[in-house]
């Protein structure tokens, strides 16, 4: 006997649809690089993605071509997810801030056919359209360059078309990993796990989006699909607000004026916004849920949103989880913790919703699972309804028969199912045989007045194998020396964690996307001798 229920693909045009149908008048509004403002719609967005899917199938694409975007947030882009997949396109969002041989790699190895972009990354496409032989058609968002504008580009057609049908595993998405070691890896997210992950993300645990949710995702729609916030509100007909940048003071301005609920990003962006708040004096009365990932979120920024009523939802995640691996989900407890208690929890990185599993397997032993004891860290795998199966092109999948992909970080799981991240395999320092929290050296550090930036890594040692050293950006015009924070430490981590030697460095590498670079740093200090 098969199921008797209505079979449905799931594909991401059913989000459109349906925020075009019941939300159609709910508003996307853009305030644009020049700081001019634009506004359209659910159904304003349905049209011209309508619109633009006539528009490629007259330059000849259609089913399985890669259409690129080289593009920040705002609603032209929001068509062209729309308007790529419903073509039976994939849509293939670059990363503008990767490396010129990154952009190389990428844009051959997915064969993107089309690239739509920002006026303001004309000198990329100058630089890299010799390097660039897949593809066929530039189209610029702006006007003002040789490339046709966009609006013109779709502006001749009528929209009456329809979606391309096809099978919910056909790919919508491309997204590059930053390619910590190695070229970037190319994740294929398909229509389905992308349904999938925009369900799942409604939940109260997770995201807790509805039509009233007003949302201003900080987190580029370049990277990890924005954390699929705009498939999400697509099926709760949330209002959207892109800003192109992160300026706190312009970001501050249209989040009071567009009475913005909701918002998300890294933990940099949140710390210099809060940082502007204290300086201005500024509130932001409206807003009540702060998402945030990418790195750990800083117990002293989670504790001053909480003070002022805003849900912290800290989520772990990475491109390969499409991205969402664990949220700071609320326990059924919640109520009777302290309110320290409630911080130290989010300040860790939650649980997982339906839809995923993770565990931790031994560091030495990976066929060793660990127990979920709160103590002891191990290898952090995931699987599940929107985690990777295998990268762009790869010859072989990259979990194990079990589903089970390695993450590369390292976690120590609670008895309560909270998950704590404390490293990256590649960066756990190995001192005497027993593991070193990089990243726990390194926010103990950054408490200091005097600190700016902290990178802990690991250097040869004759006796110990490995042991930490503290690379240190001290904050302009401040002032300490190498025993002030290895004193300022000793009561914050265990006394063999405390680095050997604190080295001041005008700057710290960092990656495409902005976080430390530890294999740079690795190689930087790759001959430094430490004294026995
Ligand atoms: P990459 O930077 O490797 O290209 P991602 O942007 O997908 O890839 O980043 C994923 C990684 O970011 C995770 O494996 C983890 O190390 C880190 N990360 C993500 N969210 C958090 C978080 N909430 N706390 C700490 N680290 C995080």
């Amino acid at each position: 006997m098969l199921g008797g229920m209505q079979d449905w693909e799931l594909r991401v045009n059913l989000l459109i649809d349906h925020a075009a149908r019941e939300h159609g008048p709910r508003e996307i509004v853009t305030r644009w690089v020049d700081g001019a403002e634009t506004r359209t719609t659910w159904a304003g967005i349905r049209r011209d993605a309508l619109k633009m899917k006539q528009s490629l199938e007259r330059l000849g694409i259609g089913k399985g071509d890669a259409v690129a975007t080289l593009a920040l947030n705002h609603s032209r882009h929001l068509v062209c997810w729309y308007g790529a997949a419903g073509t039976g396109g994939v849509l293939h969002t670059i990363n503008p801030r990767l490396f010129d041989d990154q952009l190389e790699y990428i844009v051959n190895h997915a064969e993107d056919r089309v690239l739509i972009y920002d006026a303001m990354f004309q000198p990329i496409i100058d630089r890299m359209r010799p390097k660039w032989p897949t593809i066929e058609h530039y189209i610029c968002f702006d006007s003002g360059t040789h490339a046709p504008h966009f609006e013109d580009w779709i502006g001749t057609e009528d929209g009456n078309t329809e979606w391309e049908a096809g099978s919910e595993r056909d790919p919508c998405m491309i997204c590059y990993t930053s390619g910590t070691t190695g070229h970037p890896k190319g994740v294929i997210y398909s229509h389905r796990s992308t349904m999938l992950h925009a369900i799942a993300s409604l939940q109260p645990s997770m995201f807790s989006m509805d039509t009233r949710t007003v949302m201003l995702p900080i987190v580029p729609m370049f990277h990890a699909a924005s954390w699929g916030l705009p498939y999400a509100g697509a099926a709760t007909g949330a209002k959207f607000v892109f800003v192109q940048g992160n300026d706190p003071q312009a970001l501050c301005d249209i989040m009071q004026r567009e009475k913005v609920t909701d918002s998300a990003g890294v933990p940099t962006v949140w710390l210099s916004m809060l940082q502007h708040l204290d300086a201005t004096g500024t509130s932001l009365p409206d807003l009540r849920q702060v998402v945030v990932g990418g790195s750990a979120m800083p117990r002293a920024v989670i504790e001053r949103f909480m003070r002022q009523g805003v849900r912290i939802a800290h989520a772990w995640g990475m491109t390969e989880t499409s991205p969402i691996g664990t949220t700071g989900a609320e326990t059924w407890d919640w109520g009777d913790k302290s309110f320290e208690a409630q911080v130290d929890y989010k300040a860790m990185q939650g649980r997982t919703p339906f839809g995923v599993e993770v565990r931790c397997v031994d560091l030495d032993d990976p066929a060793h699972v660990l127990p979920r004891d709160g103590k002891i860290a191990g290898a952090l795998q995931v699987r599940g309804l929107w985690v990777i199966k295998r990268y762009l092109k790869a010859e072989a999948d990259a979990v194990d028969a079990d589903q089970w992909f390695d993450t590369g970080d390292v976690a120590v799981i609670h008895p309560d199912n909270t998950v704590q991240l404390t490293d990256r395999t590649k960066d756990v320092i190995k001192s005497g045989g027993e593991w070193i929290s990089s990243v726990e050296l390194e926010n103990a550090a950054i408490a200091h007045p005097a600190v700016a930036e902290a990178a802990a890594i690991g250097v040869v040692h004759p006796k110990w194998d490995e042991r930490p050293i503290l690379v240190v950006v001290k904050k302009p015009g401040a002032d300490c020396t190498a025993d002030d924070i290895r004193m300022f430490l000793s009561d914050k981590v265990a006394k063999w964690w405390l680095p050997d030697a604190v080295e001041f460095v005008d700057a710290i590498p960092h990656t495409g996307t902005g976080k430390i670079s530890k294999k740079d740093l690795r190689e930087q200090y790759r001959d430094y001798r430490l004294k026995d």
